[in-house]
């Protein structure tokens, strides 16, 4: 693929005060992602990593053609879809990736069928938690028509670990986003186009009826709609 170098440094994470995220989000609100993705690479260099569950590679694609070596965290919960597993397998191979793979400790025991909230803790947010130490800031691809939860999604915030998060696909229209999934060619899971909008662990995912909030297929019959990586 085409990348377009830039300069990477490393630094130590610049405080942003309430008034620097309302500029920077008011400056990005209409901007391209790459735009977003670059100001973030030349903010936070090698300390910057991107998050990805691997519903499709769109946020893979963007930020490896800025930058081909930033680092791709994967969650392995231990209960992704065989589909996913297979994105996950066609990106290495298309994009060859500086992935990285983050297990939960092993917990012996499936906690999704007694509590999806601990179950979540120990297999995403701890998993997550330990990929991002010592990073600065990090790309996730929230996108604000994901949820009614989601419909605020800043372009840039802080985390609750204090970290810079960077939304670069928060608010990209839906037909922008198509155009360049059709001309990248961007790796979808089969799972998308089978009724599973948004795709996590197999034991709390669901089809959802076309019309519904993106998120309702995730822990059905649950009021759960967050994991709580992006809370
Ligand atoms: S989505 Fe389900 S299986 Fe996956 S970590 Fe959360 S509770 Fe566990």
């Amino acid at each position: 693929m085409t990348a377009t170098t830039t300069t990477i440094r490393t630094r130590s994470t610049p405080k942003l005060s309430a008034a620097d995220l309302g500029r920077l989000n008011t400056r990005f609100e209409s901007a391209h992602p790459t735009a977003v993705i670059l100001w973030a690479i030349g903010e936070y260099g090698q300390d910057l990593a991107l998050a990805t569950s691997f519903s499709d590679t769109l946020l893979v694609d963007l930020a490896l053609s800025v930058n081909p070596d930033m680092e791709v965290v994967f969650l392995d919960t231990g209960f992704h879809f065989s589909e996913t597993l297979e994105v996950l397998k066609q990106a290495q191979v298309r994009y060859e990736m500086n992935l990285r793979v983050e297990q939960p400790d092993p917990t012996g025991e499936d906690l999704w069928a007694s509590g999806t909230e601990a179950c979540c803790a120990a297999r995403k947010i701890r998993t997550l938690d330990s990929a991002l130490a010592g990073k600065s800031a990090w790309l996730s691809g929230l996108r604000r028509t994901d949820s009614s939860d989601r419909k605020r999604t800043p372009i840039i915030e802080i985390d609750r670990r204090g970290l810079i998060k960077v939304n670069p696909i928060a608010a990209w229209p839906a037909d922008e986003v198509a155009a360049y999934m059709d001309e990248r060619d961007v790796i979808v899971n089969p799972l998308t186009l089978e009724g599973y909008p948004s795709i996590g662990c197999w034991p709390c995912t669901e089809r959802t009826s076309t019309g519904n909030d993106a998120r309702s297929g995730r822990w059905p019959g649950s009021p759960k709609t967050e994991c709580g990586i992006h809370l």
